[in-house]
């Protein structure tokens, strides 16, 4: 064991500086600081240096952590950088929104033993910062350009880290995205307090910088056919994410006052980025003195709840239908909402909204909620806990403002496309053959949310790099050892569980 590691038993656990909840409530800037340098490197000392390092298992990208821990220990920070980027496409972002007490961290055999985790996230996103901040990260030059153009259907984590290595490999490849800023999710969805949008938009920076095309506003099967796109490129990667938007399915849904998540955070994300948005947009879609109500219990609902107390809102309540044990977001999320002031009630469904729900043209805000109390039974399918109506057991909630987080589903792309023979699955995501992730159209590839369901950034990424050795095999003729992905086992079992 070299003696620059181990340190576990002497040298004590820490994250990054928390600015105070007061202080956060206050701005959209990130909430935690980036480690320094040296406590960077004492931190990495601490790792045990397993022989089977369970945080690399649990990591999707199989990241090496141990390696570059011991690196960054020992004062080899480029070393540690390089070998940090081998694998991983994103480590900047990574290290700052991966759910790691569920992935790396929550597995590190230090956190088992009760010492506490390697801060894994933290070092991670120091030693990617220090690269950024030092020149280490260049603009791609591959050592010769290859024939071969790659077309990339959206811009999110899955295409980006996709077209990072594609590049790499010396290919020409557009990016094609339907909105007007690259970045998918990263850009419009995951707030600036978890995500600082300048991370995302150098990144992407870097990318048109290294050569690779990126054309916005252009939504594929409205501004450009699927079919052009394939007659145009050797290889199509579709990467679209999942953005339909489950329903409550109660009268008045539809009407002013109740509010889907993405509608809502992509408003944010866009004031926040400095556009133009006319007053009614503010009005329809700002929580500032709203009394609040947020369904959901995953991190997308965090993401809404914490917004709304940015904007200042005059209270905001998260309603959940199973109990606190069974949320399915990360536990530090809720944690943090709740130190920012969040209010929680557990085990209620929605039944109808007051005010605006008798009203048939919808004209009304609505006044509140009218909830049942659920309890919860045994298990069910997928393994968790049923929540049955409780008979009888309504309540009402007052609120002017419902902002519904009940999770994501594929749109119907055989119809967005108007190419019935896209191979999809029951749940309307894209079937392919793992690793290679490429479809029985032969040329078309899919990675990402659109293959597994709502996910992960990390998960994304790690698709994103699976298809581009998979292009790569298939533009260079290379054989191609493939078995099917299989969207129940390979997706929902890593899902984010953002169904409420
Ligand atoms: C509110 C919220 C918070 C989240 N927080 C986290 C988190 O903290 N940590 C984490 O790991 N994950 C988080 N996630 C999940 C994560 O963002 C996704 O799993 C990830 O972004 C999926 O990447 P993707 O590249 O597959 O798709 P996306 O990021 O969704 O990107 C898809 C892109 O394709 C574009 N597109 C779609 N259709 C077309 C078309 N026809 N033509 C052209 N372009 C098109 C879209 O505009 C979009 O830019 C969060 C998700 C949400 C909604
Ligand atoms: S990529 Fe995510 S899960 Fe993997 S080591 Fe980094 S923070 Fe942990």
């Amino acid at each position: 064991m070299r003696s620059s590691m181990h340190k576990f038993i002497e040298l004590e656990q820490s994250f990054p500086r928390l600015r105070s909840a007061l202080a956060r409530k206050r701005d959209f800037a990130e909430i935690d600081e980036v480690f320094t340098a040296s406590a960077s490197s004492a931190q990495a000392s601490r790792c045990e240096q397993c022989a089977v390092p369970f945080c690399q298992t649990y990591c999707p990208v199989d990241n090496n952590i141990p390696d570059w821990l011991m690196l960054q220990a020992e004062g080899s920070a480029r070393a540690a950088w390089e070998r940090l980027s081998e694998v991983n496409a994103l480590p900047e972002i990574c290290g700052r929104i991966c759910p790691q007490d569920r992935l790396c961290e929550g597995n590190c055999v230090l956190e088992r033993a009760g010492h506490g985790t390697v801060t894994i996230g933290a070092i991670e996103k120091q030693i990617a910062e220090h690269a950024f901040a030092s020149g280490w990260v260049t603009p791609i030059h591959p050592p010769f350009e290859r024939e071969g153009s790659v077309a990339i259907i959206g811009t999110g984590p899955a295409g980006i880290a996709a077209a990072i290595r594609l590049r790499e490999f010396g290919y020409r490849v557009t990016m094609y995205e339907a909105h007007d800023r690259a970045g998918g999710l990263m850009i419009y969805g995951i707030p600036n307090f978890k995500l600082d949008k300048k991370v995302v938009q150098r990144r992407v920076q870097w990318l048109c910088d290294s050569g690779v095309s990126i054309e916005l506003n252009c939504r594929i099967g409205e501004h450009k056919s699927f079919a052009e796109l394939r007659e145009q490129h050797d290889a199509v990667l579709v990467a679209t994410g999942v953005y339909s938007a489950r329903r409550l399915s109660i009268t008045g849904e539809d009407g002013r006052g109740v509010v889907p998540a993405f509608a809502y955070l992509q408003h944010s994300d866009r004031c926040y980025l400095g556009d133009k948005l006319s007053d009614e947009q503010h009005l329809a879609m700002s929580a500032k003195d709203k009394r609040v109500v947020v369904l959901g219990g995953g991190d997308t609902a965090m993401d809404c709840v914490r917004t709304a107390q940015r904007q200042g809102a005059k209270s905001v309540l998260c309603l959940y239908r199973r109990d606190r044990a069974s949320m399915p977001g990360s536990r530090r999320e809720v944690a943090k909402a709740e130190e920012e002031g969040v209010s929680f009630a557990f085990l209620y469904s929605p039944l109808s909204l007051l005010g605006a729900s008798s009203d048939a043209t919808n004209s009304g805000i609505i006044t509140g909620v009218r909830m049942q109390k659920m309890r919860l039974a045994r298990a069910g399918a997928d393994g968790r806990t049923l929540p049955i109506a409780i008979a009888g057991s309504e309540e009402d909630f007052a609120s002017d403002f419902l902002i519904t987080a009940l999770g994501f589903e594929a749109e119907d792309l055989r119809t967005r496309f108007s190419e019935p023979e896209l191979p999809t699955s029951d749940w309307g995501t894209l079937v392919v053959c793992k690793p290679s992730m490429r479809s029985s159209m032969g040329d078309v590839f899919a990675a990402g949310d659109i293959v597994r369901g709502a996910s992960l950034v990390v998960w994304a990424v790690r698709e994103g790099m699976d298809a581009a050795r998979g292009i790569h095999a298939y533009l260079q003729k290379a054989p191609l050892s493939e078995e099917l992905f299989d969207q129940q086992k390979d997706g929902q079992e890593h899902s984010r569980g953002l169904i409420a």
